[in-house]
């Protein structure tokens, strides 16, 4: 149906991507361009060859060892070339990398830890306290090595390898260990999905080497192009940029976290061409009282993970010159899905764009999922394409629930314009989004439950301008209970990473529940509106 709307030269036809191991897309490229950069931190400066020999140590290294095709491997680091290599080197022994964000606190990773079952992690060096807390208290049955970075392990954790010893005392050559299919899993990071638990999402090497090539294609990259990521490896955004630029030959400046001052300065350095951004950092590029002549050479300054503010993506447009446009996807999706064209004519701002190529999307009825709407009517969008994860971890109702005939439903709410442009107005999964980052409210919950003074509590988002939404929680005490809010609040925040943390607390009677006991959470959001309305 949709096709025949689409205006001709809008279109993205079908493409044959090649079907291979994620490894292949990188050994490809350093056949080609075995002397270009591919990386660049900080003053170090890694050609195509270097970073293949460094998997291929990593690889070997890592099988010597033990490690074989299914288990995981969590990578607890910043953005970091330690990470990249890590990563492909798994890839070409068959394990499956579950991203762990470096701001996790002892809790957060033993829960990954032990969800994904991990045989092995590599641990960045100023992190090992954090991961040995988690030891402390974790039965940890399945973890046999440790990985951490740089060329010393720690005093307090001598059992840990350092990466540069695998480096070093292990052959550069490929070798193949083991047979790959492109349905193998390739990763699993942790997303909140629809509802409930953070849960591991079952990419595969198809769907990821797919989504790779998905993005160079759509974004039309290439081997001259220079990337500055910022965002981070532990989200499914900052890995798609990796894994793409890598693919298509072209350099990345990996950064560590986002700095506006030093972003400017390493697009001056590097002549930087693409910005990858998320909405609060368009906010902070606009807003800036200082010149930002330093992004001369950037050609586009690319915008995803969460709803893109109108307002300052024109003023920032205005400001540089520069096309300021955003993509869609989420973790499930590898996780592009959408983009805009690559044609300034063509963009249409507040869409998030086009499907990326061999991929669909119809918008089905919100309440039942099984009618499939026309073209404008506001629906669930719902999208089939060789990106769209194999399920869930060790969650088949859940994965049931979202994947219906290959279609994954999305939990977002929106529509197609005529020309077949997608629009997303509202968020009908219990997802938060706070500075572009999914929050699961479900564990948030059952964290304010394990302070002795909570009988009953419920988290949503808050509508904000700067982050997207904030964090509220609602606590009922039990009888004869008088903790404060703020105590609550402290409780819960000394046990979460930054981005997870509570901004609000409120003690109420009651909560809103529908009669089988399920949280109504979209009351307590309206809730919230109507309090803003009236101030
Ligand atoms: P994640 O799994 O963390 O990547 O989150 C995916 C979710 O982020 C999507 O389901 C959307 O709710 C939201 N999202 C991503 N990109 C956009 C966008 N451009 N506009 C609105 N929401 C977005």
């Amino acid at each position: 149906m949709l096709t025949k709307m689409v205006a001709p030269e809008l279109f993205r036809p079908p493409v044959e991507f090649p079907d291979v191991p994620y490894d292949h897309l990188l050994r490809k490229t350093a056949e080609q361009y075995p002397e270009r950069t591919a990386i660049i931190y900080h003053d170090l400066y890694f050609t195509y060859r270097e970073v293949v020999s460094m998997v291929n140590s990593v690889a070997n290294g890592m099988h010597e060892l033990g490690l074989r095709k299914g288990e995981r491997i969590c990578l607890f680091t910043t953005n970091r070339p330690e990470y990249t290599v890590t990563f492909i080197a798994a890839a070409t022994l068959g394990l499956v990398v579950s991203p762990m964000n470096p701001a996790y606190k002892e809790r957060e990773v033993a829960y990954q830890l032990e969800n994904s079952e991990a045989s092995a992690i590599l641990v960045q060096r100023e992190l090992v306290p954090i991961l040995q807390l988690a030891l402390n208290n974790t039965k940890l049955p399945h973890l046999k090595h440790i990985f951490v970075t740089g060329s010393q392990a720690p005093e307090s954790l001598p059992e840990a390898i350092p990466l540069s010893q695998l480096i070093r005392n292990s052959a550069p050559t490929y070798q193949k260990h083991t047979d790959i299919t492109s349905d193998d899993l390739l990763a699993l990071p942790y997303s909140s999905g629809t509802t409930g638990l953070p849960k591991g999402t079952m990419l595969t090497h198809r769907n990821m080497t797919t989504n790779n090539l998905q993005f160079t294609t759509a974004l039309q990259t290439n081997p001259n192009d220079v990337a500055l990521i910022f965002l981070p490896f532990y989200h499914i955004y900052g890995v798609m940029l990796m894994g793409g630029f890598l693919a298509c030959g072209a350099t990345q400046v990996q950064m560590e976290r986002f700095d506006l001052v030093q972003s400017l300065e390493l697009c001056e350095r590097h002549n930087v061409t693409y910005y990858f951004a998320v909405p609060p950092i368009v906010l902070a590029l606009a807003n800036a009282p200082i010149d930002l002549g330093k992004m001369k050479s950037v050609k586009y300054i690319f915008s995803g993970a969460a709803p893109l503010p109108m307002d300052p993506t024109r003023r920032l447009k205005e400001k540089t010159g520069i096309n300021v446009v955003q993509g869609y996807g989420l973790t499930e999706t590898s996780p592009l899905t959408h983009s805009q064209p690559k044609d300034p004519a063509l963009v249409r701002t507040e869409s998030v764009g086009l499907p990326v190529h061999n991929t669909e999307i119809k918008i089905m009825d919100i309440e039942t999922g099984e009618r499939e709407l026309p073209l404008g009517e506001t629906g669930e969008i719902v999208i089939r394409g060789p990106q769209v994860m194999k399920g869930y971890w060790k969650a088949p109702e859940e994965t049931a629930r979202v994947l219906r005939d290959g279609w994954l439903y999305t939990g977002d709410v929106g529509y197609l314009d005529a020309e077949g442009y997608t629009y997303i107005v509202d968020r009908k999964k219990e997802m938060i989004k706070y500075k572009g980052f999914g929050v699961a409210p479900a564990e948030l919950e059952s964290l304010l439950m394990e302070h002795p003074a909570v009988m009953d509590s419920a988290v949503i988002g808050v509508p904000d301008d700067e982050a997207g939404e904030l964090i509220k929680g609602f606590v009922v005490l039990r009888p004869g209970q008088n903790a404060t809010p703020d105590e609550i609040m402290t409780f819960a925040n000394g046990k979460l990473a930054g981005y997870k943390r509570f901004h609000f607390i409120e003690q109420i009677d009651a909560l809103p529940k529908t009669a089988s006991g399920k949280i109504l959470r979209r009351e307590l959001k309206e809730r919230e509106k109507a309090l803003k309305l009236a101030q």
